[in-house]
């Protein structure tokens, strides 16, 4: 019982550890890439909630009002990171090979990847995960939390953390909907319930319904921060 107990503050002493420095590279990614003029976003959001898909429909717009950068986070395989690349932006790949969140650490082991200077948006699209990215402050501007309609509409009762932390709420996949025994409004109701002043936008990538104000918005809140 005592071994155990020992044992467990050590863990939450490393950990404690852990996010601290996590913590400080993070501040420095961010007034890296603030004082280059990038405004940068952490998509955080369940596998399979539509974060790329969400990237695929909305960075052609967001290159009409500045110059994108992505880092695609994966435990495994660059399929997203091809899906990306494949929209002619500068994009990197970090392959965490079993690690279940990025760290700061490894954002900031590949910013010598991209030309700062030349890009206004820096978007990092964690690992799939609603539950440790939420811990790791990557240097990031805005957090937005991406889930799907057919994740369930108690979602963000389950993962408050992950709610509490983001600036943004993106619901995906609003078109399907009428299949499935969840609710959009429901998903924010909750998702108010628990961060008041988080942003939402309602999206389909089938039919486009939302990418457009959602473009805008980071748009604006960008031109906001740098005049
Ligand atoms: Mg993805
Ligand atoms: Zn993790």
């Amino acid at each position: 019982m005592f071994v155990r107990k020992e044992a467990a503050m050590s863990k939450i002493e490393l950990r404690s550890k852990i996010l601290k420095k996590n913590k400080s590279i993070a501040e420095d990614i961010r007034s890296e890439l603030n004082s280059n003029g990038l405004w940068c976003m952490n998509l955080i959001g369940s596998p399979g909630s539509g974060k790329t898909t969400l990237l695929e429909k909305t960075i052609p717009l967001l290159s009409k009002k500045g110059r994108c950068g992505v880092i695609e986070g994966d435990v495994k395989t660059d399929y997203d990171m091809k899906r990306i690349a494949a929209l002619n932006i500068p994009t990197v790949q970090i392959e965490t090979s079993g690690s279940c969140h990025l760290s700061s650490e490894m954002i900031k082991n590949v910013l010598p990847d991209f030309s700062l200077e030349e890009l206004d948006f820096l978007v990092i699209e964690n690992v799939g995960n609603l539950i440790c990215p939420v811990a790791y402050d990557l240097g990031e501007d805005q957090r937005l939390v991406v889930v799907s309609i057919t994740e369930g509409d108690e979602k963000p009762l389950k993962y408050p953390a992950a709610f509490v932390s983001a600036d943004v709420l993106v619901v995906t996949k609003a078109d399907l909907e009428p299949y499935v025994d969840a609710s959009v409004k429901k998903i924010v109701d909750n998702a108010k319930s628990i961060n008041r002043n988080i942003a939402v936008f309602v999206t389909s990538a089938k039919t486009g319904e939302g990418i457009d104000s959602l473009t805008n918005y980071i748009s604006e809140v960008f031109s906001a921060k740098v005049e």
